[in-house]
């Protein structure tokens, strides 16, 4: 049983209020657990992943856990510095982001905790870490799944993510710019969709705004449910809401999607702390 834990879904900024209380104001972050196993997948670390460390360190056991981050923008790791179990010495983690600006994984990490932003430096993380700088192309973990990477169109050196275990495939791509009408584009995020188990992609824009924001980094919503569908994508879970997307905006968006007939069978706008399992 693989189980997909959507712990932060809004982009840019966390966004707490009454407005918000439905979908969710934390930062991107899914979590992926299998089974019994101790072993925790994470992908991202924007603020949805501090209740989550927090409630595994309420447990007593010891967590291994991968953290594959797509970017630094701030929406995707600001969950780290405040993320218990960095700091406990039974845990051992693996954290992986692609090079950003020249600076490997390790170096942005301590750059993000740096005296000049926060207290104490990654020197203070007593868990068992290594940090990897993640390259293109595919990578088979011990664990029992393989990761492909692939990068996005999005400001910086930006990764999508493909997790296959056994033969499921789920895709991560919080941050992305699909252009409908750029032909080498589609063909290659067809390829990379197409088959999918479940797809958790951008939806920041409609097509409405999105004229107003292109070349910003992210796709409108409409446009990723048509390419899902035309992929054959089983379970869609749209997710990085803008901050100033109030959940009844994003009812009415589902609503929307709801009524599309070129949509995956399963075309959702993702809520915080929503899990889905699925049978691997
Ligand atoms: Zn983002
Ligand atoms: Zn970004």
């Amino acid at each position: 049983m693989i189980r997909i834990e959507f712990l932060g879904v809004r982009g840019s900024v966390p966004t707490p209020g009454r407005q918000t209380l439905a979908y969710g104001g934390n930062t991107s972050g899914v979590l992926i657990s299998f089974g019994n196993s101790p072993h925790h997948l994470f992908l991202d670390a924007g603020t949805g992943i501090v209740e989550a460390g927090n409630r595994l360190v309420s447990r007593s056991e010891a967590i291994e856990g991968r953290i594959l981050i797509t970017h630094a923008h701030s929406d995707h790791i600001q969950g780290i510095p405040f993320f218990k179990p960095l700091y406990q010495p039974q845990h051992q983690f693996s954290i992986h982001m692609p090079e950003q600006a020249g600076q490997n994984c390790e170096q942005v990490l301590k750059m993000l905790m740096a005296p000049a932003f926060f207290p104490v430096s990654t020197d203070a993380f007593n868990a068992k870490i290594s940090y990897e700088t993640q390259q293109p192309g595919t990578t088979a973990y011990p664990e029992g799944y393989s990761v492909t990477s692939l990068k996005a169109n999005h400001p910086g050196n930006t990764f999508m993510y493909k997790i296959r275990i056994g033969d499921t495939d789920i895709v991560y791509c919080p941050d992305n710019e699909f252009i409908p009408d750029d032909k080498a584009m589609r063909s290659s995020m067809f390829d990379f969709f197409e088959g999918c188990d479940l797809v958790i992609h951008d939806s920041h824009e409609s097509r409405l705004s999105y004229e107003k924001k292109r070349g910003w980094g992210h796709s409108a919503w409409e446009d990723i449910a048509e390419l899902a569908y035309e992929a054959g994508v089983n379970q869609l879970y749209l997710t990085h809401h803008a901050p100033e997307s109030t959940d009844a905006d994003l009812d009415q968006r589902q609503q929307a999607l709801s009524m599309m007939t070129r949509r995956p069978p399963v075309a959702l706008f993702a809520r915080e702390g929503q899990t889905v399992e699925l049978n691997s």
